[in-house]
């Protein structure tokens, strides 16, 4: 059956979307139209951290175009591969973590283009080696607070039949709800741990840049190549 409306599968060009899309959200346009959300990102750990994160978040996205040149990849599993090797390296307690997650989701399928339910079982994947290393819970303030309800999210909307459009948006809301609960609570991971009080009142950067990844993951299925909203994070 082929309904043009309602599809639980994803478009061919969705790993490759996906990837493009990250670059250009996270490092800003080439033309610099638009500032990338890193500035932003970078500016919540100057609030509560030690600042490093957009500087991280932009050296390893800055290696990934070099990665796709020299991979030339065609499958799902090759383009987030190329994402998953920008990161180690990069400094802070994030770089090694989304490596390793973005490995997790590379490992989803064979195919060329993964299933909702394989894409949904790779962001659990993910979540689980993230908090193996990270021993993070939800409520820790850090990118566990988005990547548990994403994943938690598009599982039902997979298991449920959902479209896939409609189970990415769904998994962004999430993600985007669960990023922003990290505003009102210190954390209790990672380098924002050090300054106790002083994080309350500050979003987490790495559950913000998680709800962005998966809202680019959303704007891919869509096939859309509008500007993903990074309003929310603030400046
Ligand atoms: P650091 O905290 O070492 O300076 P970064 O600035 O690179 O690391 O990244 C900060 C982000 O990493 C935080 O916003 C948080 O989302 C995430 N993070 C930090 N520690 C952990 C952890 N133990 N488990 C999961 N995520 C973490
Ligand atoms: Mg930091």
């Amino acid at each position: 059956m082929n309904d043009a409306t309602t599809t639980t599968t994803l478009p061919a060009d969705f790993a490759s979307r996906w990837v493009t899309a990250m670059l250009t959200t996270v490092l800003g346009s080439a033309a610099k139209t638009h500032h990338g959300a890193a500035d932003s990102l970078g500016e919540l750990d100057r609030q509560s951290g030690d600042g490093d994160f957009g500087t991280n978040l932009t050296s390893a996205f800055t290696r990934v175009p070099g990665e796709i040149e020299s991979t030339s990849p065609t499958t799902y599993a090759q383009w987030l591969t190329a994402v998953s090797r920008g990161f180690p390296g990069t400094g802070g307690t994030s770089g090694p973590l989304f490596g390793m997650f973005f490995r997790d989701l590379a490992r989803c399928t064979t195919a060329s283009t993964p299933a909702l339910t394989e894409l949904a079982q790779g962001l659990q994947n993910g979540l689980a080696t993230v908090q193996r290393y990270g021993k993070a819970e939800v409520g820790h303030k850090t990118m566990v607070d988005a990547i548990a309800p994403a994943a938690e999210t598009l599982a039902a909307q997979a298991d449920a039949g959902a479209d896939a459009v409609t189970a990415l948006q769904a998994a962004t809301a999430a993600a985007m709800d669960g990023a922003r609960s990290t505003r009102d609570i210190i954390a209790r991971r990672g380098r924002a741990s050090y300054v106790g009080e002083v994080s309350r009142g500050v979003l987490d950067p790495g559950a913000a840049a998680v709800a962005i990844m998966v809202a680019c993951a959303a704007a891919s299925a869509a096939s859309s190549d509008d500007a993903v909203d990074v309003s929310w994070i603030g400046s």
